[in-house]
């Protein structure tokens, strides 16, 4: 690297901070136009006073200056002009369209280490406007140093999205609250999951939508209960892509206290748990059960009871082949409270990354979902005269280990050897593998290609229709 290439990465290095404006600060805006115009838009949003230097203003800065929220000094910012104004100021924008102008501005702020940003020139500024969203007193500044201008507005696109308009609402709430809580609770541990049970539940509404005294019996109730607030949250994860997570999935990782999860899960996912949630692997690697099911359900019953909001991660969705019917039943029996996110199941991820449509209305108007888990003993105990029938998909979870015997029987039942079928590892993962072949020569190809779990079988003529 030479020492200009590293003074070009050093350009870009750009800190964030909030910085206070209120009505004893002042802010210069050198020019007149609309890139100042801009600029002064987004100082009115505080208390400071506004000066703007320039001869003339266009017609959004008249009508500032009409409303008596900006003054202005109507000359040229000559250094002269500059020099008797800058000092005291915490903040200058150079936004005129001479670049000499802008360039003089910044560098005489800069000797008066005022804080300046030349417009749409990092190089002369010591400062970066970021992309805000601003909710009242709740703000999001975006920046990608400016790197990528066009980006930064797309991210802050979905910010404004995602935040509610009553957010501001909710935070003056809660901060109204912060004094109270701190009395009740000195452990900010414990008014950390009281706050969170509130922005999870009905509390946060209420104060969305402006019912303050409905959100403060609500914080009360929560505030008055130590132990209360612990439950179960048994949440899919999808097949392994973190975008396949639900915008719940996610908001609920980000709150658990602790985490239940097993082997089938990426660390890309994990990744996006909270960080100071305590992770406890519960395995079910086939041979090798690190905790079998009654004491996967005695820890969860444990921990809840303790006040903890446990997540339980499975793989998929729950509800297919992941035993959440047997966790919330021992869940009810011992009176914990829980709730249910359905993920995006294997059968859905792998059908879409791998463009094998489940259904078709040529060829499958049907689709049914297995387990090719043998049992204990080895066998395959299923109705196959429901499952090998032309004009279905069937698609086997778990089936991979006794892939000849399932191809064997579903030829035994009526399918046809060239009957299509495919075979799917690592579905929606970036290291997805597909074999798509027939009933006969499947089992020999996974050997042949060494296919591994997880994998996810799909028989029927939708696999003709795939578009790779
Ligand atoms: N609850 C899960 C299924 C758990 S059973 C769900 O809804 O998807 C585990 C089986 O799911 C694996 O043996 C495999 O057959 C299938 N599976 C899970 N994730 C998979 C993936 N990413 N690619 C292929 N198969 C997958």
């Amino acid at each position: 690297m030479t020492a200009n290439d590293l003074l070009a990465e050093s350009r870009n290095i750009w800190f964030p901070v909030v910085l206070r404006l209120d009505n004893t600060t002042k802010a210069l805006v050198i020019g007149g136009g609309e890139v100042a115009a801009n600029k002064v838009s987004l100082l009115l949003a505080t208390d400071t006073r506004i000066i703007v230097i320039s001869p003339t203003l266009c017609d959004e800065l008249q009508r500032a200056l009409h409303a008596g929220r900006v003054e202005h000094i109507a000359t040229e910012a000559t250094r002269a002009v500059l020099e008797t104004h800058l000092p005291g100021a915490r903040l200058v924008y150079a936004a005129t369209n001479d670049k000499a102008v802008n360039h003089l501005t910044a560098e005489l702020a800069q000797a008066l280490n005022i804080p300046v940003c030349a417009v749409d020139d990092p190089d002369p500024s010591s400062f970066i406007t970021p992309a805000i969203v601003r909710r009242g007193p709740v703000m999001v500044a975006i920046s990608t140093s400016g790197a990528a201008p066009v980006l930064a507005r797309r991210i802050r696109e979905r910010i404004e999205a995602m935040l509610p308009a009553g957010i501001s609402r909710l935070s003056r709430f809660m901060q109204n609250a912060r004094r109270k809580m701190a009395q009740i609770h000195p452990s900010p541990e414990t008014r950390r999951r009281v706050w969170e049970n509130f922005l999870d539940g009905r509390g946060m509404e209420q104060a969305l939508a402006g019912d303050e005294s409905g959100a403060s019996t609500t914080l009360d109730r929560l505030a008055s209960d130590e132990k209360g607030g612990g439950e179960v949250w048994l949440v899919g994860a999808g097949p392994g892509d973190a975008d396949l997570l639900t915008l719940k999935a996610l908001r609920l990782m980000q709150n658990a206290d602790s985490v239940l999860y097993d082997h089938l899960l990426p660390p890309d996912i994990l990744d996006r748990v909270r960080r100071d949630a305590e992770r406890i692997f519960v395995g079910k690697q086939k041979a090798n059960h690190a905790l079998p099911q009654p004491s996967i359900n005695d820890e969860l019953i444990r921990r809840a009871k303790a006040g903890e909001r446990v997540l339980r991660l499975k793989g998929g969705d729950p509800f297919i082949f992941g035993r959440g019917g047997e966790e919330i039943e021992a869940l009810m029996e011992a009176g914990v409270p829980f709730r249910v996110v359905p993920g995006i199941s294997a059968a859905n991820g792998c059908a879409a990354s791998s463009g094998i449509p489940l259904t078709h209305r040529d060829c499958a108007q049907s689709c049914l979902f297995l387990t090719g888990h043998a049992r204990a003993d080895g066998t395959l105990d299923l109705p196959w005269h429901t499952i090998a029938l032309r004009g279905q998909t069937v698609v086997i979870y778990m089936g991979l280990g006794g892939i000849a015997s399932l191809c064997e029987q579903l030829m035994t039942h009526g399918l046809p050897p060239t009957w299509p079928a495919a075979v799917i590892e690592k579905g929606t993962q970036p290291d997805q593998r597909v074999i798509t072949a027939d009933l006969t020569s499947l089992p020999r190809l996974t050997i042949e290609q060494d296919f591994r779990s997880p994998a996810l079988i799909i028989v029927g003529e939708v696999v003709k229709h795939r578009v790779a």
